[in-house]
């Protein structure tokens, strides 16, 4: 946990406290790392359930300091070594610079890289004169011309009585390494906002 989320729940979980975390994931990250949303409402503290009940006792059972000495020594056996050894490629954003800088065809636009990486929205570009998305033509996804006698579409040479509002934005991303500026097009804009963009456009 860092940032906000901690000042949030400063006051609110005390030392033995079983949480839940909704949808948490299990990473290799510097021995294990546990991945979870950091909306406090996903964030469930004192949970009735026969596990937290058992995970309770197994917490009594002994003193803090004797927990926190087997979880270090958990983690000092799971590293896993530097960046290229990660199977799953889930690195923070200044390693993800670093790893791409290395790759002449990523810097070339010439192939693409992929990776993992957790973080937080910190800048939305709220700019009224700049749409989040664009009219697209329905047939090659190209824009179109709003005319008065439709959407005229350049590339097809023809014109539509309809087109599809489509997303192409940016956000800055940020994790506690550094920032990167991540540009939605299309369908990865629904997954981000919760939306599609023509539902995005109704309510807007
Ligand atoms: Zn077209």
């Amino acid at each position: 946990m860092w940032g906000d989320l901690c000042a949030q729940l400063h006051n609110t979980l005390q030392s033995g406290d079983i949480v839940a975390f909704k949808q948490c994931r299990v990473s290799d990250y510097n021995g294990k790392s546990l991945n979870a949303s950091s909306s406090p409402s996903d964030i469930i503290a004192n949970v009735k359930h026969a596990r937290a009940a058992a995970l309770q006792k197994w917490y009594q059972s002994a003193s803090v300091d004797q927990h926190m000495s087997s979880l270090q020594s958990l983690q000092t056996g799971g590293q896993s070594g530097d960046a290229t050894t990660r199977v799953d490629n889930h690195l923070n954003i200044c390693e993800m610079i670093e790893e791409a800088d290395q790759s002449a065809d990523i810097k070339q636009n010439s192939k693409s890289g992929w990776y993992k990486v957790d973080g937080y929205c910190t800048f939305f570009n709220n700019d009224d004169s700049k749409p989040m998305y664009y009219l697209a033509c329905k047939t090659c996804k190209k824009k179109v011309l709003d005319e008065p006698s439709g959407y005229r579409c350049e590339n097809c040479g023809k014109s539509y009585n309809e087109a599809v509002p489509t997303y192409n934005f940016a956000f800055m991303f940020s994790d506690y390494t550094g920032k990167v500026t991540v540009q939605c097009l299309g369908e990865v804009g629904d997954s981000i906002l919760g939306c599609t963009a023509a539902t995005f456009v109704e309510d807007t």
